[in-house]
């Protein structure tokens, strides 16, 4: 995939305005809702990085409320070469799966874990949570829901992205957008993943810049003249994918039996999609829907997730 983003220069944001490095919290004298901005989650998922430091150059201030963006896994995005891209998704641990009380307090002191118990203080204040990302698919933005109805009102509340997939993370660990309250039926906090397309494409800045104003946007706290940055997007036709099995790589190798490039639709049921080591993984039903299939695999992580279009 090539590398069309430079990573922005963000070291002069290092000091904040929280006491939190890297992290920026702007409270209107008007109450409204905590929104949270997360970007470099994932170290070399630069998109999130041009987008906040995009809101940050334009001073975009809530109209009501407060508005905090973080910049995560800091330590990792310093390390992006774009000779090798790859590399700099995480140093230690993928900062993605600790997102559990027990495993935050859990004796490891990884630069991820480090700064997860770090931002943790301003992850539990907000109310709602936008979590940036990119993927390797070059397929169509989509929102990562998670399976609560809440998160699925959320991702339904932004004018972008058109496609949600409400899926229930990964076995290796739990995601942010699954911590704690978001992943609570009965607590009105709520997150929502974007994958805004691929890795180091420009236009995946483009649209990571536009989700996050679509966010602000959609609790009524983007101000007049943010609104005219963001060019009229057409509506999109919503769709929703429901995810009903998460593949867990469990054998030393993993392939695919043809060249997946995500939101395939494979039509009839009983289809071998890949092989976990000596096991068939076979699609359950007619016209399912594979999710972010992965390459480069490990034990332990997910490969694919199979789905099926909500009418
Ligand atoms: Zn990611």
């Amino acid at each position: 995939m090539a590398v069309e983003l430079a990573p922005p220069d963000i070291g002069h944001y290092s000091a904040g305005n929280t006491g939190i490095p890297f992290t920026f919290s702007f409270a209107s004298p008007t109450p409204g809702p905590h929104l949270l901005i997360t970007a470099l989650i994932h170290g070399n998922e630069i998109c999130g990085a041009v987008a906040l430091d995009f809101l940050l150059r334009q001073n975009i201030r809530p109209t009501r409320g407060t508005l905090s963006l973080c910049f995560a896994n800091t330590a990792a995005f310093a390390r992006f070469d774009p000779s090798q891209p790859e590399a700099s998704r995480f140093l230690g641990e993928d900062m993605n799966r600790l997102w559990d009380a027990g495993t935050l307090a859990a004796p490891a002191d990884t630069p991820e874990r480090l700064r997860a118990r770090e931002i943790r203080p301003l992850i539990d204040s907000c109310d709602h949570l936008l979590d940036l990302h990119s993927m390797q698919c070059d397929t169509e933005p989509l929102a990562l829901s998670g399976m609560q109805e809440k998160g699925l009102a959320l991702a339904s509340r932004l004018a972008l992205p058109g496609l949600i997939v409400a899926d229930p993370g990964h076995r290796a660990g739990a995601r942010l957008r699954d911590y704690g309250a978001f992943a609570d039926a009965d607590d009105p906090r709520s997150a929502v993943l974007v994958e805004c397309g691929p890795h180091w494409y420009q236009r995946t800045a483009d649209t990571a810049i536009q989700v996050c104003l679509t966010f602000i946007d959609a609790f009524g706290m983007l101000e007049d003249e943010a609104r005219q940055i963001r060019p009229p997007s057409p509506p999109p036709k919503r769709r929703i994918v429901e995810v009903t099995d998460v593949i867990t790589v469990t054998a030393d190798r993993f392939e695919f039996t043809q060249d997946y490039r995500g939101l395939d639709v494979i039509e009839q049921r009983g289809t071998v999609i890949g092989y976990d080591g000596g096991r068939p993984i076979i699609t359950p039903y007619d016209s399912c829907v594979l999710i972010l299939p992965s390459r480069g695999l490990s034990r332990g992580q997910t490969a694919v997730r199979l789905g099926r279009f909500r009418d």
